[in-house]
């Protein structure tokens, strides 16, 4: 069985150095594919011996604003297709955006699980700074650091739990 979870969020939150730490293996992009991957990355990670399809998405940062919440949109929309499971990303050091708003509003009516990960917690303040995601209403929220690592082990419970 395959089981996909895609990582979204606006650009600078952290899903790079998230994904990156979660990767076993870096899948090839295939061909075919490309014209709508060129700006995603593909990776295999694995969790308590269960392996699962990591997908980082944005790499590609339009220059103007329009277009950028444009392909925002996009990314999120593709994602939430060809994943079994979203991580949506924020960052506790910039706080809420209009455009965390907006995925959230997308990400809200999916019916695919989506966590909701608050990352660059890097200490105790920030761990109270991230209550305020509560309001993006999504019942749980995960708190992380990718960098250290801090609260990926129990993001990554929650991610394997339904595989
Ligand atoms: P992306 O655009 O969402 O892929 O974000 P990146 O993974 O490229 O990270 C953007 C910036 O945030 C980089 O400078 C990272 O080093 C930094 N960053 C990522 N995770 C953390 C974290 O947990 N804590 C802190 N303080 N910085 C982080
Ligand atoms: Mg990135």
């Amino acid at each position: 069985m395959s089981y996909t979870v895609a990582i979204v969020g606006r650009p600078n939150v952290g899903k790079s150095t998230l994904f990156n730490r979660f990767l076993e293996q870096r899948k090839a992009i295939v061909d075919d594919i490309s014209g709508v991957t060129r700006d995603r990355q593909y990776g295999i990670a694995e969790w308590n011996g269960k392996p699962f399809n990591l997908i980082d998405t944005g790499g590609f940062v339009p220059q103007s604003d329009d277009i950028f919440e444009v392909e925002i949109r996009k990314q999120v929309k593709i994602a939430v297709e060809e994943a079994n499971a979203i991580v949506f990303m924020v960052d506790v050091a910039t706080g809420i955006t209009d455009l965390d708003d907006a995925m959230a509003d997308m990400l809200r009516r999916s019916t695919k699980p989506v966590y909701l990960v608050v990352n660059k917690v890097d200490n105790g303040q920030c761990e109270l700074d991230a209550t305020e995601f509560y309001s993006l209403g999504f019942e749980t929220i995960y708190t992380v650091s990718s960098i250290s690592g801090a609260g990926t082990g129990e993001l990554l419970d929650a991610i394997v739990a339904p595989i």
